[in-house]
């Protein structure tokens, strides 16, 4: 069989609900360069099968900029490493409500609430609460959080509130993670994924690309997302971050990144898959060609230390293609 016909093969697999196996994963994972625009355009047709032309759009609040306890190298926020970055606290609901009400209004389909620390405080978790009680009495847009470490009390208050989604992300590979994070382990990040689905939040979780981590390595994150099958996967491609120990990072091929957002669509195809930080800085396109490939998701208006496109003009670019935002 050449290449061509075993990637449709697997197209016709996940057509009639078969899922494909690890071997055939790593053969589509590892498939000649001048194959790949095959694997995206199958990906794409899977994307359109099962999602149809609907890009989920979401924007983010960082609430609390930190400087977190932990060592986790590609972080800005991390307290490790001097990266000049600006703290505050908590806002207040009041001033979430005005941010939330303004996404709501430039289309969002959903609002995440990140704090960057190792997990909340019970403290902070009431302020977090109140937060989310008053976006759900004064706006009335779907809630996701990422706030860390859970307990399963946590967990259930969060899902009481009507929180949807809660997102953790792996990161990277179970092989490669002790060496981008030595203050938690991988175990950790699992655990609270499973605190999260068993209090019936949905799951969002995914990592970061182009850590320094092998083709493998993507392959075996891939793999482990499959394991856990979220509602939604958060693909990052990194930001050198200066004065984080990643700050001279080569860049990752845009092949590599292709290839990676095709294969989790031939392996997960209901779930949105987004295109997160580094959007706009890491891809000439800021997502144009991702988005008729496996992806179906973006972050707009920006991240946690930094800007992106604004609303408009990502919506403008999803039409442009033939999507609707
Ligand atoms: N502190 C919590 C945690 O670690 O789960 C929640 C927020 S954390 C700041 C949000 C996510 O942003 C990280 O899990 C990581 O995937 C992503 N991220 C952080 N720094 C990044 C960078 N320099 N480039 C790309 N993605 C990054
Ligand atoms: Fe802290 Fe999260 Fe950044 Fe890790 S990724 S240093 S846990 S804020």
């Amino acid at each position: 069989m050449s290449n061509l016909e075993f990637i449709k093969d697997c197209q016709e697999k996940v057509f009639s609900g078969e899922r494909i196996s690890v071997e055939d994963a790593r053969k589509l994972f590892n498939v000649p360069d001048e194959d790949l625009k095959e694997l995206s355009k199958c990906a794409n047709e899977i994307t359109r099968d099962y999602n149809g032309n609907k890009v989920d759009v979401e924007q983010l609040n960082n609430i609390k900029k930190n400087a977190c306890s932990e060592d986790c190298t590609f972080c800005g926020q991390s307290a490790f490493f001097d990266t000049g970055i600006e703290t505050y606290q908590l806002p207040t609901p009041e001033e979430v409500v005005i941010k939330a009400k303004k996404a709501k209004e430039e289309g969002a389909d959903s609002y995440c609430l990140v704090a960057a620390w190792k997990e909340p405080s019970p403290k902070d978790f009431i302020k977090v609460c109140k937060i989310i009680t008053e976006i759900n009495v004064k706006v009335g847009i779907s809630v996701e959080c990422s706030l860390g470490f859970l307990t399963k009390q946590q967990a259930s208050k969060l899902k009481e509130l009507k929180v949807k989604r809660y997102n953790h992300n792996l990161e990277t590979a179970k092989s490669k993670f002790p060496e981008i994070c030595t203050t938690h382990t991988y175990q950790d990040r699992l655990d609270t994924l499973e605190i999260a689905r068993e209090a019936g939040l949905e799951l969002c979780t995914g990592g970061i690309i182009g850590l320094g981590e092998t083709r493998e390595q993507r392959l075996e994150l891939t793999l482990e997302l499959a394991r856990i099958y979220p509602e939604e996967i958060t693909i990052n491609i990194l930001v050198a971050v200066p004065g984080t120990p990643l700050e001279l990072q080569v860049d990752l091929a845009n092949s590599e990144i292709t290839r990676i957002f095709s294969v989790i669509r031939f392996l997960l195809p209901e779930s949105v898959i987004k295109i997160s930080g580094g959007r706009e800085t890491q891809l000439e396109d800021s997502g144009e060609e991702l988005l008729q490939s496996g992806a179906n998701g973006i972050i707009t208006e920006g991240y946690l230390t930094m800007g992106g496109n604004k609303s408009k003009k990502d919506r403008e670019m999803i039409e442009k293609i033939g999507l609707e935002a």
